[in-house]
């Protein structure tokens, strides 16, 4: 027996690879980016469509829960990261949230012009940012800097941070830098797109003040799954936020003329929620819970430190931080020739991703990944580089997603 399948003999989490379904001949690393189907989601969904909307139509809206899915997953999301109970609601995509909660920080800070993050972060939450900030005489701007903490001062309103880098999968500290931004004055927002389900959370006993993330990557809702919005209950009472939608409404059903939001993380619904997509994000959520989150952690630093010093004895240069407390479930390499690389790699089954200029990510979900993939995932690197297979011009062509 090898020293892998030794490892995931013994693996306490092993059980939960037969909850997923996964095509044959795939060692799937990017589940960073897009999480694989749950096995019961397929039934689920046809479910709430024949057995809920097929019979109950209109109906299903009471009979089915319908009204308070985007508030019971959100309840079961803010178990996952640690939130207030109450303070986590499912809407819209993770920018859109984005747009809200920043907007809904500034008006707690009216004095203060500055929104700040960092080089290197998410594109779409700095454009939010970009955007906000040009939008008509919002008098604030965006400062976007290498080392954040160090740039607050009494001129910011809102930190904003994404907790595990997406190309690097560094991770912060979130309780200090949190605890610094207060010092200052200043609110956080934090993205955990690549921390849910990935590493622990505790939003709450952190003090972040608002937090947001995707339901698409390591909870495994599905592609365009809706995505999540976590404020703290502290800032409840003051909470206004910028789209004013019925469904956010204090008595939407009342149809009154003007506006009354909701209290708390209610008010942050905008339209009609998606079912559908709610039901498959549920099923993720799930199955997610019943995994205890610490073992979770101790597998995926297992699984990323393995790849790293493999690949870093072949000579790859890593840009993820040696330090497993630093790190959340992803390594990634530069290599100038990456892209090609990566195509060729997924020729053979081995599924990364690539992200502009030279980064191969490879993302390690514990829940279906053993200490075997791993190995085999190094063999076919190995394979690839030993025939430079890379330098097939099939696979120099870039393609619309990458
Ligand atoms: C994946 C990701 C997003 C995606 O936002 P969408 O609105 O769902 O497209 C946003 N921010 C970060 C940090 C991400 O990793």
């Amino acid at each position: 027996m090898t020293d892998a399948q030794a490892l995931d003999r013994s693996d306490p989490l092993r059980s939960f690879r037969d909850r997923f379904l996964l095509p044959e001949g795939v060692i799937y690393l990017d589940g960073n980016s897009l999480g694989p189907v749950p096995r019961e989601t397929p039934d689920r969904i046809a479910a709430v469509v024949r057995e809920e909307w097929g019979v109950s139509l209109i109906r299903g809206w009471t009979e089915h829960g319908w009204i308070d899915l985007a508030r019971r997953v959100g309840d079961k999301i803010g178990r996952l990261i640690g939130a207030d109970p109450g303070g986590t609601i499912v809407a819209d995509s993770t920018s859109i949230n984005i747009f809200k909660c920043l907007s809904a920080a500034l008006a707690m800070r009216p004095a203060r012009t500055v929104i700040l993050s960092e080089t290197g972060n998410f594109p779409t939450d700095l454009y939010i940012a970009e955007g906000i900030a040009r939008s008509y005489r919002s008098g604030r701007v965006v400062r976007i800097v290498d080392d954040p903490v160090a740039a607050l001062d009494r001129n910011v309103a809102v930190l904003m941070l994404t907790h595990v880098n997406y190309r690097t999968g560094a991770m912060h500290d979130m309780a200090s830098v949190t605890a610094a931004a207060h010092e200052a004055g200043a609110l956080v927002l934090w993205d955990l797109s690549h921390s849910i389900g990935a590493v622990p959370l505790s939003v709450a006993a952190d003090d972040a003040d608002f937090a947001v993330g995707c339901g698409y990557k390591y909870v495994n809702g599905g592609p365009g799954a809706p995505a999540f919005l976590s404020v703290s209950e502290r800032h409840w009472p003051e909470l206004r936020f910028p789209l004013t939608g019925w469904l956010g409404h204090a008595d939407p059903f009342a149809f009154d003329a003007s506006y009354r939001p909701a209290s708390g993380v209610a008010g942050a619904v905008v339209g009609t929620p998606p079912i559908l997509s709610l039901a498959a994000l549920e099923v993720g959520v799930d199955l997610m819970l019943d995994a205890p989150m610490l073992l979770v952690r101790e597998k995926s630093l297992a699984l990323t430190g393995r790849f790293l010093a493999a690949m870093q004895a072949r000579g790859f240069r890593s840009i993820t931080p040696a330090d497993p407390s630093r790190r959340g479930s992803q390594v990634a390499f530069s290599h100038p020739e990456g892209y090609a690389i990566m195509q060729a790699l997924i020729a053979r089954g081995v599924i990364g991703d690539f992200r502009a200029p030279d980064v191969m990510r490879f993302g390690f979900a514990p829940l279906y990944l053993r200490y075997q993939d791993v190995d085999d995932a190094v063999a076919i690197v190995d394979d690839v580089m030993r025939a430079e297979a890379w330098r097939d011009p099939a696979y120099q062509q870039k393609r619309a997603v990458t």
